[in-house]
């Protein structure tokens, strides 16, 4: 359930619980800025009683993990005669049961990632996060998590895909939840249909938060869109990481629209020299768009025949997206720096840690 946003900055928020229980609430209360102390039933009922000056503490807000019903009904009592916030209900299962959920970032603005992911990072045990995607905000949204980078190790070699899934699953067998977090959306090139696979196969639940794919949100922020009326009625996604096949290369041509690349930079001197083959006009407008949403962002529009020389002269990097259609330019010149310069934020956003704060289940 989504409440209110509450402001808890230098607020006292008494959380009632077991400590080790209420790790998770702690930590969610003290990112919102409050002060907080953690209290067993009876001794915050002491807490909250009135001493011989006829007064108790007070503080600004109650939240309740777990204790005694009776203890419970009468600090309520107390709450609402004091004015006091009553934050939350968090009931503790007996057994915890853990499961993963794929989390889609987003392109890296920090954003760009939706309430769901929000909610999963906030109540998430362990992260496990990969190189794309809003990395230098987790720690502020998943401020009770362990937070591996499965993306890259010192080495700069990625963590196997078998070896995620072995930490991915050995973390929800032992109850915790787990947040698989990825760049852009899970299911588009992101290898999410494995993991779910994989959770599958070993009886871990598992569900899917849909991310904003770099797919459309980059050429977006650099002043293309995908499709436009009159323009490009289809919009084509593929993958360049292995060259396409003739007949591919024919299709493509054939459907028209926009074609737009991932991890297409090594494979575009292959592509471009095959659509070409297949017919499509020489002056057709083309756009890399490198390191969306990031400090380093670039756009560079050419056409299908200037692309060796885009390439030679600018020698743009991964990652990066390529628009191939009449989108490109359609509405206005590609320009990362104006359109990408006003999304990009380096650091999570106050608003949305309140958001945290509040949105956890
Ligand atoms: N699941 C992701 C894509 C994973 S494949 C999504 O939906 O966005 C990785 C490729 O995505 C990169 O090689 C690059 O082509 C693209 N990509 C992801 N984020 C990007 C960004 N911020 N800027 C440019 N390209 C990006």
């Amino acid at each position: 359930m989504i409440r209110a946003t509450v402001d808890l900055d230098g607020r006292v928020v008494l959380v009632i619980g077991r400590l080790d229980r209420s790790r998770r609430a702690l930590a969610r209360y003290r990112a919102a800025g409050a002060q907080v102390v953690c209290l067993e039933a009876p001794a915050a009922e002491a807490f909250l009683a009135d001493g011989e000056d006829g007064r108790g503490s007070s503080p600004d807000a109650l939240a309740w993990v777990e204790g005694d019903e009776a203890i419970r009904a009468r600090l309520a009592t107390i709450a609402r005669a004091r004015r006091i916030m009553l934050l939350r209900d968090e009931p503790i299962l007996p057994t915890p049961r853990g499961h993963v959920t794929l989390v889609g970032g987003g392109p890296g603005d920090a954003e760009l990632m939706t309430l769901a992911g929000l909610r999963a990072l906030a109540d998430a045990d362990v992260v496990l996060h990969d190189r794309l995607g809003p990395s230098h905000v987790i720690g502020a949204y998943a401020p009770g998590a362990e937070i591996v980078d499965v993306g890259k190790t010192p080495g700069h070699h990625a963590v196997p895909q078998a070896e995620i899934e072995r930490l991915m699953l050995a973390a929800a067998s032992r109850g915790q939840r787990v947040v698989r977090l990825k760049g852009g959306d899970p299911f588009v090139f992101g290898r999410g249909g494995e993991e779910v696979v994989a959770c599958r196969a070993a009886g871990v639940p598992v569900t899917v938060v849909s991310g904003v794919t770099s797919a459309i949100a980059v050429p977006a922020a650099a002043g293309i869109p995908v499709t436009q009326r009159d323009v490009a009625r289809a919009f084509t996604v593929i993958s360049g990481h292995t060259p396409l096949g003739e007949d591919e290369l024919a299709h493509l041509v054939g459907l028209g629209g926009t074609i737009v690349v991932l991890m297409g930079v090594a494979t575009l001197p292959h592509l471009s020299a095959g659509l070409r083959r297949h017919g499509m006009r020489a002056d057709m407008p083309l756009a890399v768009l490198e390191k969306g949403f990031s400090a380093e962002q670039r756009a560079h529009a050419t056409t299908l025949e200037g692309v060796v020389a885009l390439l030679a002269n600018e020698r743009p990097s991964s990652p990066a997206i390529i628009v191939i259609g009449d989108v490109v330019g359609s509405i206005g010149p590609v320009d990362a720096d104006e359109a990408l310069g006003a999304a990009h934020n380096g650091s999570a956003p106050d608003h949305l840690l309140r958001l945290v704060a509040d949105v956890s289940p």
